[in-house]
């Protein structure tokens, strides 16, 4: 049977369910999807500028400090200690109590983050690690559930929630 490719237009013969007349099209049309995809997330989310990581929170100033102790202390963390206030090189923004736990909180504006060696240091630690994100326009964020065990973690549209104020 005779079929047009979904990426590149070219006919070609073969089964019902192939899509692309050869690997290359299906290779190019994941890696479209998958860019489109990710700038949904982007618009979404907004832009920082920054290309992966997104703004530092200990270079960031004030509204950062002030909007992640608010939300966390909504979400029930107590006792907050703002690390990078007193040590601009400090390895996690925050350290409260969650759950009878003190436990490890970072914030990000970005939509993902490389957290290999903070989740190494929460190991080392014996400590649980929460990712914060929070969006560049301080409107919305995501609470990553304890990451202690990844080596990335990726904004989850699906479980952003409106910052309240
Ligand atoms: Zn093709």
């Amino acid at each position: 049977m005779k079929h047009r490719c979904a990426n590149c237009g070219t006919s070609f013969y073969g089964d019902t369910r192939r899509r692309y007349c050869s690997s290359n099209c299906r290779k190019n049309a994941k890696t479209q999807s998958e860019r489109r995809c990710k700038e949904k997330k982007r618009l979404l989310w907004g832009f920082t500028g920054y290309k992966n990581s997104g703004i530092k929170l200990r270079d960031s100033g004030r509204p950062f400090e002030a909007i992640g102790t608010e939300v966390l202390s909504q979400l029930g963390f107590n006792d907050v200690w703002f690390g990078c206030e007193k040590n601009r090189g400090f390895l996690v923004d925050f350290i409260a109590t969650y759950d009878n736990k003190r436990v490890l909180i970072d914030v990000t504006s970005g939509i993902r983050k490389n957290i290999k060696f903070k989740s190494e240091l929460a190991r080392a630690l014996k400590m649980p690690l929460f990712i914060l994100f929070i969006s560049p326009d301080f409107s919305k964020y995501f609470l990553t559930p304890d990451v202690s065990h990844q080596n990335s973690v990726r904004l989850q549209v699906s479980k952003i929630k409106s910052i309240e104020r």
